[in-house]
């Protein structure tokens, strides 16, 4: 069963996903070479919590940090350190969320601290363009596959992979809600997408393999392979008129 979300209930969706948007804003200001990995989530804790929010990954399933804060080949998870220091041409992936009167925002974006290399800048893009031509592709009477075939079609002809283990999902009074939303699969299939259903559309792109697994914090998920890895997330409405980002946000990512 797919939650559908009323008029009213999309309001406070937005109220929630401008939380998470300022938030994820305030993590990529506080990527800087020198910073760890702390300082970012503190950035982000301070910010929602300013903002009236709750950070809703803190505790979640036991995670300790408001952000997942994911270095290089850290694909998704990241545990926020205070001994993990960010360097020059690293690449951050910042994950986060609030609540809001009840509802959940997530979102997610990959920020590059200073120069990064040609292949971790066009990872970067290409994840990034994957994120919007998935949203673009979830439209009232398609369907979920359609999103994953967007996102997967797109990735793959440009050489990169797509993380197979790790999913979007729905979002809304819970933070991962049904349906999953793979970002691999075939167009028409899959649940239909009807008006007031509210998405975490979230591709987590590898620049070689897609194999992933875990590390023994039960937390950190890393390529297997060591090749880089980007994620971008935002949280969509879908409406009778297309697909609305809840999660807009306009942010530099080479600042
Ligand atoms: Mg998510």
């Amino acid at each position: 069963m797919i939650p559908v979300k009323s008029a009213a209930e999309l309001e406070k969706m937005r109220a929630a996903c401008q939380v998470a948007a300022g938030a994820l804003k305030a993590g990529g200001d506080a990527v800087r070479p020198g910073a760890t990995t702390a300082d970012v989530d503190k950035a982000v804790y301070d910010y929602i919590v300013a903002h009236g929010g709750v950070p809703n990954f803190k505790g979640y399933g036991g995670f300790p940090g408001s952000a997942c804060v994911s270095v290089g080949d850290t694909v998704i998870h990241g545990i926020p350190s205070k001994t993990q220091v960010i360097r020059e041409g690293d690449i951050v992936s910042i994950d986060t969320g609030a609540i809001v009167d009840g509802f959940h925002g997530d979102n997610a974006y990959t920020f590059a601290c200073g120069q990064v290399s040609d292949e971790a800048k066009r990872l970067i893009l290409t994840t990034r363009e994957a994120l919007f031509r998935g949203i673009a592709a979830a439209q009232a009477g398609g369907r979920v596959g359609d999103i994953s075939y967007a996102v997967q079609s797109y990735v793959e002809a440009e050489g990169f992979s797509v993380v197979r283990d790790f999913v979007g999902h729905g979002v809304g009074r819970e933070l991962h809600e049904a349906p999953e939303v793979p970002n691999f699969g075939r167009a028409g299939r899959g649940p239909r997408l009807a008006p007031g259903m509210t998405l975490a559309i979230e591709p987590m792109i590898n620049e070689k393999g897609h194999k992933v697994h875990v590390l023994g914090d039960g937390w950190t998920v890393k390529t297997t392979d060591g090749g880089l890895s980007a994620h971008f997330e935002h949280t969509v409405a879908i409406t009778k008129d297309g697909p609305e980002i809840l999660t807009e946000w306009q942010v530099d990512p080479w600042k």
